[in-house]
């Protein structure tokens, strides 16, 4: 077997070539991030095994971010990782460290905007057995796509009581808008084609995967001209682009009586409050939602807690050029180094990249196998504290488990 490797291609049409041996780079992450990451590690190559034998295998390339890039090389984030990442099109991350006090505001986020990221993706289901707050979990399969690039993480803010506050204060009075006294105030862009890309993607993923909606979430009853036109330029998107595969909500009464025709997405929107309410009474009305940046990020942490919290919520960071695959946690730093913490969340990441690159057998192998370890009681603290009888294991004993069943 050939452990040399080759780089995925990027096609015109953006679709990936994918040799048998890709080269993978993976960033192993700061505090708990290198327990979660060796079992992660671990599972991911018991599962292309599983899938493929001995004629594929990812051929893993550690690329430095975060405290171990700041040790060895001086910088949070050294353009050479940003480069292996680009050159290599596919990444897989631990959580990373958020430096205190100055240099760089997140290093999560700097990757996010350096190599343009531009859709947050975060699948929510319900793994059986997994203690949830609410009545019926199992009636939960949503898909956030949450812009990455603008809205909040492009936010221009303006101190209360400094000079720039004041002269921004005197200019909006020229076109006609007063603010209080003394206001902090914060500007927050929101674009057509930042968000016509990231419905694009929504909708090709609903189409592909054969979710039956693609929900427009917005604040457009107050925020007219940045939430509001996200929906209606989603709504444009949908129709220049799908104008056969999809139809909106309004059309699906008039035209369809309420029944979508087969294969065909709807579109429909729903303001960010009720949306909560919704997800929450009606969760199987939804399936993908694409929301500007602040609202998404409420909305898929609200999701999985519905499902059982951030330690199996998985994540991905997707653009045009390339893709990093993370765990949505932090890095726990208070259990560092314990072999304690729950690698579930990064091991899913892991399942959405072998979905990335076309390795779906592999990908069924691996969710699979996580869902029956969980399910056979064998668990990490975090899910043994709510599940009375489990067995209590260590994030590489829960890993090792996932493997040997892999190997079957
Ligand atoms: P956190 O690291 O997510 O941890 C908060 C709590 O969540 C933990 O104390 C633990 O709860 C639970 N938890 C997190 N990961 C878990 C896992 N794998 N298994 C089981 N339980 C898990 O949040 P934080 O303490 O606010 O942030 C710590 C650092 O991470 C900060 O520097 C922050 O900036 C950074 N961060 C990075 C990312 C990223 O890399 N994408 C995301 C968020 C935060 P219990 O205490 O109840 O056991």
């Amino acid at each position: 077997m050939s452990q040399k490797g080759q780089k995925i291609i990027v096609n015109p049409d953006k679709s990936l070539t994918v040799p048998d041996f890709p080269i993978i780079p993976f960033i192993e992450g700061d505090g708990t991030g290198p327990d979660i990451w060796h079992a992660t590690r671990m599972v991911l190559d018991a599962a292309v095994k599983a899938a493929f034998g001995e004629e594929k295998a990812i051929v893993w390339k550690e690329v430095l971010a975060g405290e171990k890039a700041f040790k060895q090389t001086g910088s949070w984030l050294p353009e050479e990782t940003l480069k292996q990442i680009l050159d290599h099109v596919v990444a897989i991350k631990g959580p990373l460290t958020t430096p205190v006090g100055g240099g760089i505001r997140s290093v999560n986020v700097a990757i996010r905007q350096k190599l343009d990221l531009y859709a947050c993706v975060r699948p929510v289901r319900h793994i059986p057995t997994v203690p949830s707050p609410v009545k019926e979990p199992q009636k939960v399969d949503m898909v956030v796509f949450r812009e990455n690039t603008e809205d909040l993480y492009a936010g221009i803010e303006f101190e209360s009581g400094s000079v720039s506050a004041q002269k921004l204060a005197d200019f909006l009075k020229t076109l006609g808008a007063t603010v209080p006294p003394g206001a902090g105030l914060g500007i927050k862009p929101i674009s057509r084609a930042n968000t016509a890309r990231l419905v694009r993607r929504a909708v090709a993923y609903a189409l592909d995967k054969g979710y039956g909606s693609v929900t427009l979430m917005h604040k457009g009853n107050i925020m007219k001209f940045t939430e509001g036109a996200f929906a209606k330029w989603g709504y444009e998107t949908a129709a220049e682009f799908f104008p056969t595969s999809t139809l909106t909500e309004a059309k699906l009464w008039e035209e369809h009586g309420g029944v979508a025709p087969k294969g065909k997405v709807v579109i429909k929107d729903r303001i960010a409050d009720m949306l909560f309410q919704q997800v929450l009474l009606r969760p199987e009305e939804f399936g993908v939602i694409a929301a500007p940046n602040l609202n998404g990020d409420y909305l898929s942490d609200a999701l999985a807690a519905q499902v059982g919290g951030l330690g199996m919520a998985p994540g991905a960071n997707i653009g045009d050029k390339c893709a990093v695959f993370e765990a949505t946690h932090g890095t726990a730093p208070k259990y560092a180094g314990q072999d304690k913490v729950n690698p579930g969340s990064l091991i899913l990441s892991g399942v959405m990249m072998l979905e990335h690159m076309g390795w779906d057998n592999a990908a069924k192998a691996l969710s699979k196998a996580l869902a029956d370890t969980v399910a056979s009681g064998f668990v990490t603290y975090d899910l043994a504290r709510q599940l009375p009888g489990s067995t209590l294991v260590k994030c590489s004993q829960f890993g090792q488990a996932v493997a040997k069943r892999l190997a079957g």
